[in-house]
């Protein structure tokens, strides 16, 4: 599997200039380098402006697999689409996965990546068993396993502790390529309560998630929530993305009015659904966007960002509503926004995003001054209440804030390959928060 693009993230929005190199060429490398998967994130996480990226999707050979305990070795350029497709039809399943197949599993680990099973299961990391580190000189390959010091800067370690050529996983033994769903909508009164009442009746799903629109004052929604079951042997083979978005969309079209109306139409084609239990394909449950190849090509030319949050439990009722009514008051406009509820299972990495409370991301085209303005407001609403902004998702946040998101910022940057850096670290790290 190749990337979209090599210069840009999935956000788009960037010219940056790079220079390539590629994992599987060996050469050293000592100058300023930023490792790279398939470039998913949305913004400059995946982005080295000035310097190399060194590309790792040609290293993704499946390399060992133990039946009987579904224990996988892989080189880290190995998609998470590859996996599955070969483990599937073993009965093997990968235990976490995002919204995208199309992540590789270095990506997966150097943001620890959470799922609609966060809950349940926690993040991607807690699932690795070791990885082979390789730092800038190339010689020295070190196996670092769960249990090594350096385990945390490498998981949620944003690719700046070093290669990670190979990793070992633990997969997770699934009935077949079905889920049964359960579709409910809630809201409507402005609060998320009925929001947070479904999620806590719905711990013993595996999987739950809630698509919310923001731009109505009652904040509705459709709540999701899946386990895993049998079906059709159909459905083993992923439906490869059969649409590919043909061209940029025209700006005009991409404004609050059209989002308004894209909002109500969603709604009104899953209220048809709503209470219904349906066993449908494990790829529609948890990767509906990748059925349109080169879907962020509908956000225009500038791009978009994605806004993602999340605010510890005790803060989530009251603080939720008020960010979004705060950012529809500003007139941002946002497609498509995705709420999920974090479990208390501790994340391994140093700088990995989830802590137990609510997320919300929001997709927000191609933003305006003023936008920018009120997601600076939202920052500090979040950070007020002790929650964060995730960094995988991130073009915008200032130095400040993200020092007062992770101030244990500091620790990764004491483990960093001097030789790997990223815009997002240049830019977060650029002054340091004296505010404390
Ligand atoms: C449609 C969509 C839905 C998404 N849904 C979710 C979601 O539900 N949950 C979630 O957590 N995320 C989600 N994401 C974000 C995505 O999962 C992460 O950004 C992921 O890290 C991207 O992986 P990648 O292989 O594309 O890596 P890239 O974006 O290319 O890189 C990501 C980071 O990993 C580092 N990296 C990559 N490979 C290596 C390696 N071999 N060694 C060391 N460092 C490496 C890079 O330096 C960079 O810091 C979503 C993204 C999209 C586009």
């Amino acid at each position: 599997m190749k990337p979209i693009s090599l210069d840009q993230p999935w956000g788009r929005g960037f010219n940056a200039t790079h220079t390539h190199a590629f994992a599987d060429d060996k050469a050293p490398l000592t100058t300023n380098f930023l490792p790279r998967g398939l470039g998913r994130s949305y913004g400059d996480v995946c982005v080295n402006d000035g310097a190399t990226l060194l590309h790792t999707f040609r290293r993704n050979r499946l390399l060992a697999f133990d039946d009987t305990h579904g224990v996988l070795t892989c080189e880290a350029g190995a998609s998470l689409a590859d996996i599955a497709q070969v483990m599937l039809p073993r009965g093997w399943f990968l235990p976490v996965v995002p919204g995208t197949r199309f992540i590789t599993v270095g990506g997966a680990i150097a943001n620890d990546v959470h799922g609609k099973n966060h809950h349940i299961s926690g993040t991607f990391g807690r699932f690795v068993k070791s990885c082979l580190l390789y730092r800038s000189d190339w010689r020295s390959a070190e196996t670092v396993a769960s249990s090594d010091a350096m385990f945390p800067s490498v998981i949620g370690g944003l690719g700046l502790s070093g290669l990670i050529n190979e990793a070992t996983l633990q997969l997770k033994a699934v009935p077949g390529p079905g889920i049964e769903q359960e579709t409910k909508l809630f809201g409507g009164d402005g609060s998320i309560d009925d929001y947070l009442a479904l999620d806590a009746q719905s711990s013993a799903w595996e999987y739950t998630v809630g698509w919310i629109d923001t731009l109505d004052r009652g904040l509705r929604g459709v709540f999701f929530r899946g386990k895993h079951t049998d079906g059709p042997d159909q459905w083993l083979a992923p439906n490869a993305a059969h649409l590919t978005m043909p061209m940029d969309a025209p700006e005009w079209v991409l404004g609050r009015a059209s989002a308004k109306a894209f909002n109500a139409a969603y709604y009104r084609a899953q209220s048809l659904r709503s209470a219904k239990r349906e066993t449908i394909p494990l790829w529609q449950f948890f990767f509906p966007l990748d059925a349109v190849n080169a879907w962020n090509r509908a956000y225009g030319k500038r791009g978009f960002i994605q806004y993602q949050f999340v605010v510890p439990t005790a803060a989530a009722r009251e603080t939720v509503p008020r960010i979004l009514t705060h950012l529809r008051e500003a007139n941002v406009a946002s497609y498509l926004a995705v709420i999920k509820t974090f479990g208390d299972l501790a994340s391994p990495g140093v700088l990995s995003f989830p802590m137990p409370g609510t997320t919300v991301a929001l997709d927000i085209p191609a933003p305006k001054l003023h936008d920018l303005r009120a997601l600076d407001r939202a920052d500090a609403m979040v950070a007020d209440v002790g929650g964060r902004v995730y960094p995988a998702k991130d073009a915008r946040m200032s130095a400040g804030m993200f020092q007062r998101f992770f101030p244990q910022w500091r620790a990764l940057e004491a483990t960093r390959d001097p030789a790997i850096s990223s815009s997002f670290w240049r830019r977060v790290t650029a002054s340091e928060d004296t505010s404390e």
